[in-house]
């Protein structure tokens, strides 16, 4: 897994850059975020790449809301963005608007006019779609292309005045219908909208394009290193092309390979549909790919910035197996985590030799990973516990080491014991185990001279906390729902979420509160939700121990 990596296709732009003292060897690149919805991990590799880039090389990184659509666009996800980039551990040099920019904007495009690099059109949407050819035809002039300055200008102002409405008229860059490059052909720089702006509010009625907005704003703020996603490439001489008429300053776009997950989507548009259409509970369910979700998984910054670094920056587009997430969080939580025993799917056990109403009080590390343990926590024992269902069987078979009639295994940070006996219900379901204790057998002082394969995890019952358990599954049923034939809704996957009600938790685990992670013993890691409460906690599944998944498949298959 761990490969040597080299400096990445960027690193090495950008180093050719510092050392020709182009810009005098400043680097300054953004972030640049549509406030349209919460930001995804597909964004968190766009993120610690221009953070990262900026400080590899001494400089800086801008955040830009990037907010020239009213229509879809919300302070709810510009504050959402911001929380997640701190919490990622960034921090930008600036937060500016695109917005901000309107009035230097709409300069920028009487400019153009006087240029006559610019026109008004009033050719409708269709009429424009139909005029503009395909890749191997060239498209028709508008027959508006011509019009003077003047009358230009004219339209230009009138149109801000809020004096037409929606689609009557549009201004378009003056180019060339006949460029192989469609980006090229009279690409539009504004149009009309009379919407309320989250942050301009009613001040405007003509909106800039992305094209339009994005290389200016880039230029206005001197970013010297503009990094964007792949299929930015085909706007790429538009962008320079805005740049070099207006003469301003000559920032560079450079693309990359986005991030592309196995059984999630990733775009907002998609994501936004899960929550609209309740297939999820919000944009911070942990079963979402976005920021937010992965935090309340349990998910750590130190995990998602170790994602990206292991996928890397290339120019060529895969689908990354969401298994190398998932390796990254259990590598730093069972450095971080804190030890605990949960049993999930309860059944009684009694030690017939342990002695009537008494208890005592063991001692478990926190961590073993830790240099000092972590330090030790309290654990309660007595003659009746909680030990999982799955880990009895009636009958013993070969190689099977946990518990059954006759067998021997030891419970966790206590003693050996030996299954004697069980009791069922009418309905077969096994009610009791009953079973006898080696004293001698503590752990930490054992003294038995008895050798046992297998150890459970347990919870003493006179102390069990019940506590709610969610166990999550992939949100999507097949690797790329995106790419499957109809929609992408009809392939989630109905049992994504499995809700325990009672599980018997230790009481350190019982004390727990939002945000607090742990190894459940044997279980996985789990962190506790937002919508715990005090006394009654509830956990999320954050990823299992090892990777069953591929396993699983391999089973169905
Ligand atoms: P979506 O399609 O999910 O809405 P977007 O590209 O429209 O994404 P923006 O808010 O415009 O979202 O993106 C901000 C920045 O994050 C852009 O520079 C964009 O290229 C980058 N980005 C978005 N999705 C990914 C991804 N999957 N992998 C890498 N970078 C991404
Ligand atoms: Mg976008």
């Amino acid at each position: 897994m761990e490969k040597e990596k080299g400096p990445n296709f960027l690193e090495e732009i950008i180093a050719e850059d510092v050392a020709a003292g182009k810009h005098g060897g400043r680097v300054l690149t953004r972030f640049p975020p549509e406030p349209n919805g919460y930001l995804h991990i597909g964004h968190s590799k766009s993120i610690c790449l221009n953070f990262g880039l900026a400080s590899k090389f001494g400089g800086v990184t801008n955040l830009r809301f990037d907010d020239t659509n009213p229509v879809t666009e919300d302070t709810e996800y510009v504050e959402s963005i911001k929380e997640d980039i701190k919490w990622l551990g960034f921090n930008w040099a600036n937060e500016f608007y695109a917005s901000d920019y309107f009035e230097q904007l709409y300069e920028f495009a009487v400019e153009l006019i006087k240029k006559d690099l610019a026109y008004v059109d009033d050719s409708s949407a269709e009429e424009i779609a139909a005029a503009k050819g395909t890749p191997t035809t060239p498209g028709k002039d508008s027959p508006f292309r011509s019009r003077s300055v003047e009358e230009n200008l004219d339209l230009f102002s009138r149109m801000r005045n809020g004096e037409f409405k929606e689609g009557e008229k549009v201004l378009r860059a003056k180019i060339d219908m006949a460029s192989p490059n469609m980006h090229l052909r009279d690409p539009l720089m504004y149009r009309i909208k009379h919407a309320h702006h989250h942050r301009t509010g009613d001040k405007w009625c003509i909106y800039p394009m992305y094209d339009f907005a994005h290389g200016q704003s880039d230029s206005i703020e001197k970013i010297t290193h503009s990094i964007c996603t792949l299929e930015f490439e085909v706007h790429k001489p538009l962008y320079e092309w805005f740049i070099d008429k207006l003469g301003i300053f000559p920032s560079k776009q450079y693309e990359f390979a986005r991030l592309n997950m196995t059984y999630t989507v990733m775009s907002k548009r998609k994501l936004l549909q899960l929550v609209n259409e309740k297939h999820v509970d919000g944009w911070d369910d942990p079963r979402m790919p976005t920021i937010s979700g992965l935090r309340r998984r349990g998910y750590t910054p130190e995990s998602i910035r170790m994602f990206a670094e292991k996928i890397g920056v290339a120019r060529r587009e895969n689908i990354i197996d969401v298994g190398l997430l998932e390796f990254c969080i259990r590598e730093d939580l069972n450095k971080t985590a804190m030890r605990g025993m949960v049993v999930l799917d309860p059944v009684k056990l009694v030690i017939e030799n342990y002695p009537e109403g008494q208890t005592e009080v063991l001692k478990g590390e926190n961590n073993p990973e830790a240099e000092d343990k972590g330090g030790y926590r309290d654990i309660p024992f007595g003659k009746e516990l909680w030990i999982e269902r799955e880990d009895f069987r009636e009958v013993a078979e070969k190689k099977y080491f946990r518990l059954a009639p006759g067998l021997m295994v030891r419970l966790k940070h206590a003693y050996i014991i030996k299954c004697e006996s069980f009791t069922k219900d009418a309905s077969d379901r096994v009610t009791e185990i009953r079973c006898t204790y080696v004293p001698e057998s503590k752990s930490g002082n054992d003294t038995s001279g008895i050798n046992v394969k297998g150890t459970l995890h347990w919870v003493a019952a006179h102390a069990a906390a019940p506590v709610e358990v969610r166990l999550y599954d992939r949100l999507f049923r097949v690797e790329d729902p995106s790419s499957e034939e109809g929609d992408f809704k009809d392939y989630i996957n109905p049992e994504s979420l499995h809700v325990i009600s009672s599980a018997m938790a230790e009481p350190t685990v019982a004390l727990a509160k939002a945000g607090d992670k742990f190894q459940f013993l044997r279980k996985g890691y789990f962190c506790a939700d937002k919508n715990s409460v005090s006394g009654k906690p509830v956990f999320n599944r954050t990823v299992t121990l090892k990777d069953t998944w591929a396993k699983e498949e391999r089973k169905g298959a």
